[in-house]
């Protein structure tokens, strides 16, 4: 999955968090306990027992002890579904869910998963992955945020970790400004200015740079499995992971290098036809593209869990600033 184009820094982060190009580091698929420097970086919390603000591990005197502390909550919008040979079904809802967990931990706000399953229609072809249409995901969420602003909670930062569900994300957004007393944004959305910022930031501290891909590398690729390698170790099997073979309808294989160039335009038109189901006749599902079910040619070998750390802290170090804003901004009990 991807985002929409945040930078071209974290450009997967959340959105599938894909992302840079990186350097060709042994993608180890490490187990959760922790491990010597010399081993890959990990996501800190992927081992803990229970998670600080994880609202499925909270009694509710803790949610109520929050309340005193924040109207804010993260609710990451994932999705079920394919992620190649070397991914996880739930690699959408998971990373964005770890993403979700790692910014509460620097700001003092709840995470409330609700879903696992999104909008996925366009993965249908390969066994496990589950779609539900759009109207479905957002009455889901909705009647959970409904749930939520009766305890207290006002202000709502739907952290979208897939592309198919970005029109779905938007709209549950201003149907919680339109017809709630609760605040909503899209976090990738309001993280956007602060992303170069973080990203120069871990940089100058001394993050490695790994340039932008030189190939087309979106779902399930080099960047996305990065931020897997870190943040959810254990379920990527770099075994069995491999370049697809991709099989674009002539048209818009003749616009991939303007498509790689990130020529505006080439990439609407590109992606209006691009990824959809294959009962709309276009071609364009993943299993018509892609023999793995991995939409991209670049090398997932180089994945590395140290290009995910970078691309992981930028996207939480740029949320937090955002959160951080909007504290300030508009102080927490203000009507
Ligand atoms: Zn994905």
């Amino acid at each position: 999955m991807k985002r929409a184009d945040r930078l071209n820094v974290a450009r997967a982060m959340a959105v599938g968090l894909a992302g840079l190009a990186w350097a060709n580091t042994m993608a180890v698929a490490a187990p959760a306990s922790p491990s010597p420097a010399a081993d890959p970086p990990t996501n800190p919390l992927w081992s803990e027992q229970k998670v600080r603000n994880y609202l499925p591990d909270m009694s509710w005197p803790e949610v109520e002890d929050l309340l005193k502390r924040t109207d804010m909550v993260i609710i990451p919008v994932g999705s079920l579904e394919e992620h190649g040979l070397h991914g996880p079904i739930g690699t959408d809802f998971l990373n964005g869910t770890e993403q979700a967990k790692l910014i509460a931990q620097k700001t003092d706000v709840l995470v409330a998963p609700i879903l696992m399953p999104g909008n996925s229609p366009y993965h249908m072809g390969f066994p496990g992955t589950i779609t539900l249409s759009a109207e479905t995901i957002e009455k889901v969420y909705f009647e959970a945020v409904q749930s939520l602003i009766k305890h207290g909670f006002r202000r709502f930062l739907l952290l979208n970790a897939h592309g198919g569900n970005a029109a779905t994300t938007r709209f549950i957004v201003d149907r919680i400004n339109q017809e709630t007393p609760g605040v909503a944004v899209e976090l990738g959305e309001a993280a956007g200015p602060f992303m170069s910022g973080a990203y120069k930031a871990a940089v100058a501290k001394g993050a490695k740079e790994f340039p932008e891909p030189k190939v087309f590398d979106r779902h399930s690729g080099v960047g996305e499995t990065s931020d897997s390698l870190y943040l959810i170790p254990n379920l990527v099997n770099m075994k069995v992971a491999r370049t697809a073979k991709m099989t674009l309808p002539p048209h818009l294989q003749a616009m991939l290098p303007q498509v790689i160039a990130k020529d505006r335009t080439a990439n609407l038109v590109f992606l209006a036809e691009a990824l959809k189901a294959k009962e709309t006749g276009k071609h364009t599902s993943t299993g018509e593209m892609s023999d793995t079910g991995v939409w991209g040619v670049a090398d997932i070998t180089t994945a590395s869990a140290a290009q995910g750390k970078v691309q992981t802290e930028t996207f939480v170090d740029a949320s937090v600033q955002f959160i951080e804003a909007w504290k300030k901004l508009r102080p927490m009990g203000v009507n």
